[in-house]
């Protein structure tokens, strides 16, 4: 696969932080509708995900993990580099080696739909998404490490598909278990209300 440079697009800094969806809920598990209108909508929504994404502390967050059905994700997120690349994409097309090209890495991944919860996930170890921006203008990008990892998850989640589904059966029970334990750390409106040290800390 060839190499094209990923340009890191700023993302902006003033949304609001919404709730984060979790596995189970309909709207996780299904295609969603294609972007068709790149309008002011759709600009407060990719703010409204970005400051979600940074609550979070997540690298990326695709738009039905807010509620919304609709083809968007954003991601902030190191490469194999360590360089940060951040960007918006619509209506992803996702490209990954095939054949000889193709590289497996089993590295731990978790969702913030399922927070606390991490377990390795063999993906391709490079990845290409084509789409658009928030504004519709075309655009590319190319990640090695974990943001081969974060593009390949957040396409996934566009199309319904969240990284369980991607586990054996004994590797996704290990991982709900983990989410289960871990779950009083979240409150359902989880970022929005985050508990650090027993200390709420109200985001709304
Ligand atoms: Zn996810």
């Amino acid at each position: 696969m060839s190499q094209p440079q990923s340009h890191s697009r700023p993302l902006p800094d003033d949304g609001n932080v919404r709730p984060i969806t979790r596995w189970g809920t309909p709207v996780m598990h299904r295609e969603l509708a294609d972007v068709t209108s790149f309008d002011d909508d759709l600009a407060e929504l990719v703010r409204d995900m970005v400051a979600t994404m940074r609550a979070a502390r997540g690298v990326g967050l695709a738009a039905n993990q807010v509620g919304v059905d609709l083809k968007v994700f954003v991601f902030d997120c190191p490469d194999d580099d360590n360089i940060q690349v951040s960007g918006v994409v619509c209506n992803p097309v996702l490209f990954v080696p095939e054949g000889k090209d193709r590289n497996l890495e089993d590295e731990d991944e978790g969702c913030l739909s399922l927070p606390g919860a991490f377990t390795p996930c063999a993906r391709p170890d490079e990845a290409r998404v084509t789409g658009f921006d928030e504004h519709g203008e075309p655009l590319e990008f190319f990640g090695t490490g974990l943001l081969a990892r974060c593009l390949q998850h957040e396409t996934d989640h566009l199309f319904g598909t969240v990284f369980g589904d991607r586990l054996p059966e004994r590797a996704r029970k290990k991982l709900y278990k983990q989410h289960k334990e871990l779950a009083e750390n979240y409150p359902d409106d989880w970022p929005v209300t985050i508990l650090v040290d027993d200390v709420v800390i109200d985001r709304s």
